[in-house]
């Protein structure tokens, strides 16, 4: 996680690495740190918590520069505290770091018994003195060369030398890093979001490879110390989405913004002429895949939960869905004709990442699902599906979820034609119902007024239950997630069949439950679930669609009602009240919606 800043200039530089962490600040926000060089000294300003705090105390300093690197924290080594924010220096170079240094106790004792001294916690600050010790018999370069390879763990890493003037070393292995081109002066970022504001020419650096970035010139390096090449990318100029607008959260501007994501999504996709989906280049045959391993994390992996439903039942394919971070432990027998779809919000998801990197040393068939398309993931997968809703800045994901579960449905409706599982009438009405949904989801979005009530009783309760049945158990997953990552709630997501195995002991007089029961072919059989929380003294809140058919059960709290869809449809829209339930109770209870605690948006860590 974390954000990394850099800029080497003829101009001033403080002011804009500020701007630039404030742009990072959703990748970790408990402590912020920023380092210049003047006149042959480096100087530090760090603080604990947000980037404002570390405006204000600049604002008293004087901290100049024509260098300096930035840093945004996600603490995984040593609490968030001042002593342990970024940049960490040695006499001679400070350093910012994302990610892990598996090895740094190790290290750091062989640092201390070579006199080295050590002021925090961190495991980034072995990685100052390393290069110190270092430079006292190498060159610059090698130096370089020789760190890394004693690092183990993941990193980025951008390091300023107290004598080299304009020069900022940028390394990476397993953390994202970007490099920008500007007019005399270059940059340093953990993605290219953060250098936006000033440049829209960028390369990437690949896995293993370092940089050397001066204001009128950058050179790129492999893991040997050779010199390489480097593409330089475009990036579109659009940065309208980066901003609140009128709203008082990037949250609620993107729930509110879904309609919108989901049309331009299905904009992309369906060819209404011909009334068919389009992908574009899809590098495989229908029959060369037999099988399919859907990975993610979080939110991400709900919506492969939800996939396996629709692929299951609309296609031949077995599916297997699983967990990044389990993913890569396993002793997995990899098969020629599946294909291993990985999907990602920032594409940078390092568990889901390392899920990958598996399967692509194992020559397997890679297909990504990500909104951002100059990530690793995007890069290193045979195929990708954007889900093409625009940058998610609110920490807990919400367009982001809809736009996945979206792109899956639509590569299932596919893979189901062409396997002839649904005839062209069936093929041609899913698409019909497919572009009817924003205007569901704009509808079902109405419903705030009530769910804002319903929230202050969520707010007030020691924790909930959110139960579901079919691709309703996903969502149930799902709502409690959004309603622990912002309102700080225990909360638990449980298939509603499950509960009578154990869950229901949990249940006591006013326990708020919401059970996800629209009107599928598994809703009588929610109900009765249903029934059972109630009749133990459970508050059930019930989302459902609307029906002429009445809801035949009795003592039910409150009842949210969607908009009606097809079946297969209704969990775009059962989502929607779970997203503003999470909002508004964290709302009531006076959260920093946008930056949850303990959490960070692109999860780059192990
Ligand atoms: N491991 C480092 C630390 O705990 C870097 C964490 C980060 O990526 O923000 O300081």
């Amino acid at each position: 996680m974390c954000g990394i800043v850099g800029i080497t200039s003829n101009k001033q530089v403080t002011s804009r690495i500020i701007n630039s962490l404030k742009k990072l600040e959703y990748r970790g926000y408990d402590s912020a740190g920023i380092a210049t060089l003047e006149e042959g000294i480096i100087k530090e300003v760090k603080c604990e918590g947000r980037v404002d705090i570390l405006e204000k105390n600049i604002s008293k300093i004087n901290i100049n520069g024509e260098i300096g690197i930035g840093h945004v924290r996600w603490a995984t080594h040593g609490k968030p505290s001042t002593l342990n924010a970024h940049p960490h220096s040695s006499e001679v170079v400070s350093v910012v770091h994302n990610g892990i240094i598996e090895n740094s106790t190790i290290l750091k004792k062989l640092l201390e018994k070579k006199g080295h001294q050590f002021k925090s916690q961190t495991d980034t600050e072995v990685i100052a003195h390393l290069v110190t010790d270092y430079l006292k018999k190498n060159n610059l370069k090698n130096t370089i060369v020789k760190v890394l390879k004693k690092l183990h763990g993941s990193f980025a890493l951008g390091i300023i030398f107290k004598d080299q003037p304009d020069l900022i070393v940028g390394a990476r292995r397993g953390s994202p890093l970007a490099v920008g081109y500007g007019p005399n002066e270059n940059y340093l970022g953990s993605d290219s979001y953060a250098l936006k504001s000033m440049t829209n020419k960028v390369s990437y650096l690949n896995d293993g490879e370092f940089c050397l970035i001066k204001k009128d010139n950058i050179d790129f390096f492999d893991t040997k110390g050779n010199k390489i090449n480097k593409k330089i990318l475009n990036l579109s100029k659009n940065d309208q989405s980066y901003d609140k607008g009128d709203y008082k959260h990037f949250m609620s501007k993107e729930i509110e913004e879904q309609p919108t994501t989901i049309k331009n999504c299905v904009n992309e996709y369906v060819d209404k002429v011909n009334q068919k989906i389009n992908i574009y280049n899809f590098p495989w045959k229908i029959n060369e895949i037999k099988s399919l391993v859907l990975v993610g994390c979080g939110t991400a992996y709900h919506s492969c939960m939800i996939a396996k439903y629709w692929f299951e039942k609309n296609s031949l394919l077995e599916v297997n869905v699983d967990i990044a971070s389990e993913f890569r432990y396993r002793k997995l027998k990899f098969k020629k004709d599946c294909l291993y779809v990985f999907v990602s919000q920032s594409g940078e998801t390092a568990d889901t990442y390392a899920a990958l990197d598996i399967c692509k040393k194992n020559k397997m068939k890679i297909c990504s699902i990500v909104n951002v398309v100059e990530s690793s993931i995007a890069r290193d997968s045979d195929f990708v599906l954007p889900i093409h809703c625009g940058p998610e800045i609110g920490v807990a994901s919400t367009k982001a979820f809809l736009g996945q579960m979206l792109v899956l449905y639509m590569l299932c409706l596919k893979i189901s034609f062409d396997q002839k599982i649904i005839n062209k009438k069936v093929y041609v009405q899913k698409i019909k119902n497919l572009l009817l949904l924003s205007k569901l989801i704009k509808k079902t979005l109405l419903i705030d007024n009530k769910i804002q009530i319903i929230s202050k009783t969520f707010a007030n309760s020691r924790g909930s239950m959110f139960l579901g049945r079919g691709y309703s158990f996903p969502i149930a997953l799902e709502g409690a997630l959004k309603l622990k990552e912002l309102a700080y709630m225990h909360a638990e997501g449980y298939p509603a069949g499950e509960m009578k195995h154990g869950p229901l002991a949990l249940i006591e007089e006013g326990m708020p439950v919401v059970v996800i029961a629209p009107r599928d072919e598994l809703y009588k059989k929610t109900v009765s679930n249903m029934q059972e929380v109630i009749s133990r003294g459970a508050k059930v809140l019930l989302i459902t669609n609307k029906s002429k058919d009445e809801i035949f059960s009795e003592n039910i709290w409150e009842t949210i009602t969607v908009e009606n869809v097809s079946n297969d449809l209704l969990p775009f829209l059962t989502t929607i009240p779970l997203q503003k339930l999470a909002y508004y109770s964290a709302l009531e209870k006076g959260y920093d919606i946008d930056k949850p605690r303990n959490l960070a948006k692109s999860v780059t860590v192990e």
